[in-house]
């Protein structure tokens, strides 16, 4: 009988994660704790975790929520252009980077940045370049929801001139243009998800809508999907992996208003396993689920190896009430076993 293939993943990082609070912390932080090696957390709580305590407060929270897990949660703060150098001296050793919201442009979002005008920015982003914290932005505009990443990236490069020491993290990028910023700037870097990377708008909205592949940024056209994908199964040194992977009770999904986000962080692995094999890739997926990260961000982090397995796998209709993307559906790998230390 042939083996099974594995697939042997040491210490993956997720670079982007909403693990909420309350009741759905609770119920699906242990999920990412249990494969991966850490993530960056969203502070995008309401209200937005916005100072010290509210930092130190949510991660004991989490910490709390996942128990005896090794997991390592990276905290970031929401922007705002109040932050002075003192502020941010007091709380550097609690934040791994700061994480910049438009105004209003996706959940809990109200109190972000309007405007960029770099004057008013400057206090903040020179004293983030000196105590070298990273810049994590959500790069939309409020312009038509198809041209809103594509019309950021101005902003994105406006301020990576202006901020020349400041690693500046494009967050889930959905596009061509964000792909061709990457190679313009030095400091600038960037996430993607592994739904952007499967999905374009015809999955969400092409036949019947499908509420669980809605997210902000909205998937894109082929040709975006086609760049992502290329920077991605190379592990572009610049590209990291973020899931976004963002949970919402099934009925605020399945409502008249349906909330964006779509929920991966329980099949993400075995998702890019399967995608990566495709591509006859699979050695560079190391790099895209840990090496990248590790450089961008200067992370140590705590050892783990999850390994996969190609053997079908039957993705649950829910997680304690999330429905995740796929759910019902056979994916091709499994996760085998998680060994710690
Ligand atoms: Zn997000």
């Amino acid at each position: 009988m042939p083996l099974t293939p594995l697939v042997v993943l040491d210490a993956p990082l997720d670079m982007h994660l909403h693990l909420r609070d309350g009741e759905m912390l609770e119920n699906i932080a242990k999920g990412s704790a249990h494969i991966f090696s850490g993530a960056i957390i969203m502070p995008n709580l309401v209200p937005p975790v916005s100072n010290k305590e509210e930092v130190i407060a949510y991660k004991e929270r989490i910490m709390k929520a996942i128990g005896n897990q090794k997991f390592i949660p990276y905290m970031t703060l929401f922007f705002k252009p109040s932050y002075d150098k003192a502020f941010l001296e007091s709380v550097r050793d609690e934040i791994t980077a700061i994480k910049l919201y438009p105004a209003g442009i996706t959940t809990n979002s109200e109190g972000g940045v309007s405007g960029f005008d770099v004057e008013e920015l400057r206090t903040t982003l020179e004293a983030m370049s000196e105590l070298s914290i990273p810049l994590c932005v959500h790069g939309e505009t409020n312009g038509f929801v198809m041209d809103r990443e594509a019309e950021f990236v101005s902003i994105y490069e406006k301020l990576a001139s202006a901020f020349p020491k400041l690693k500046i993290i494009m967050e889930h990028i959905t596009t061509k243009e964000s792909v061709a910023a990457l190679e313009k700037h030095d400091n600038l870097y960037a996430t993607i998800t592994i739904h952007h990377l499967l999905i374009t708008l015809d999955d969400v909205a092409g036949g019947m809508l499908q509420p669980h592949l809605f997210c902000k940024p909205i998937a894109k056209r082929p040709e975006d999907r086609e760049a992502l994908l290329k920077v991605a199964l190379e592990a572009h040194p610049k590209v990291m992996f973020g899931s976004d992977s963002a949970p919402h009770p099934k009925h605020a999904k399945e409502a008249c208003g349906c909330a964006a986000g779509v929920f991966t962080a329980p099949i993400a692995l075995q998702l890019l396993a399967e995608l990566f094999e495709k591509h006859n890739t699979l050695d560079k997926l190391q790099n895209f689920i840990s090496g990248n990260a590790q450089n961008i961000y200067g992370v140590k982090p705590l050892n783990k190896t999850v390994t996969l397995e190609k053997k079908a796998f039957t993705v649950p209709a829910d997680y304690n009430g999330v429905v995740p993307m796929y759910a019902g559906e056979e994916i091709a790998y499994s996760i085998k076993d998680v060994k710690n230390g």
